[in-house]
């Protein structure tokens, strides 16, 4: 591909619409290339399981599918985001609404680390939510699996702790159309920002493709190794 990156970058934000496949797109670059995963989404239902300070401020949000205020992202950021300086960082989630922009530049600023890439996975509105209604989530430990994408190994049931699996709360069919709506309304903005302002290291990959197929784009697009077709 001939906008792949010279040099892989340590800090990137991935973004993609709820059912693009990020997540899982995520996962692997962060077990195969060594990124470290920061997911807000993921931090957030965290927050809820323990039913902290936190958690039980965000957890009516999480529940209707609306983003999250920033204020309480704010504060997310604060206790999770200490010294990324010397990792490489994936952040999956963040930034979700223009209000994080700066949020993010901050960081940056505050810890020492730049964005090395913006990568972004482009589905259409009707495949993300074709794949949504196959997510689940073990409500134990937050592992995540897709019926077809990611089965577990036993129908329904989490291959680390036996719990049975559920639907996330935020996959229920009257919030699946919500979520793409609100992603349509805060992210298109925050991706035109990045696509104008930061085009050099902007990138978009077709998520449509099968999986192997995206994720050997992304990494041809982020200047890393790609698994042989
Ligand atoms: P995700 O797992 O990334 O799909 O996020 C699940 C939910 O967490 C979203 O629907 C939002 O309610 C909330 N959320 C995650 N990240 C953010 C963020 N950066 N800003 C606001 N809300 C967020």
């Amino acid at each position: 591909m001939s906008n792949r990156l010279t040099v892989p970058p340590s800090h990137v934000v991935i973004f993609g619409r709820p059912g693009s496949g990020k997540s899982t797109l995520a996962e692997r670059l962060g077990a195969e290339h060594g990124y470290v995963l920061f997911r807000t989404g993921e931090l957030l239902r965290a927050a809820v399981r323990r039913d902290d300070f936190l958690g039980r401020r965000v957890e009516i949000h999480l529940a209707s599918g609306n983003l999250v205020p920033d204020q309480l992202i704010f504060e997310l950021m604060e206790q999770s985001l200490k010294a990324p300086a010397a990792e490489k960082l994936l952040f999956d989630g963040f930034p979700r609404t223009m209000g994080q922009v700066p949020l993010l530049e901050d960081f940056e600023r505050r810890l020492g680390f730049s964005i090395g890439c913006y990568l972004d996975i482009a589905v259409s509105p009707v495949a993300a939510i074709a794949r949504m209604t196959g997510r689940r989530v073990c409500p134990t430990c937050g592992a995540t699996y897709h019926i077809v994408g990611k089965p577990p190994k036993v129908a329904e049931t989490c291959d680390l702790d036996g719990s049975t699996l559920v639907n996330r709360t935020d996959d229920k069919p009257e919030v699946v159309a919500l979520r793409q709506q609100i992603f349509d309304e805060y992210a298109t903005p925050i991706l035109d920002h990045y696509r104008a302002g930061a085009s050099e290291i902007f990138r978009a990959v077709d998520g449509e493709q099968p999986f192997e197929a995206v994720y050997a784009d992304a990494c041809r697009a982020l200047g890393l190794e790609a698994p042989a077709a």
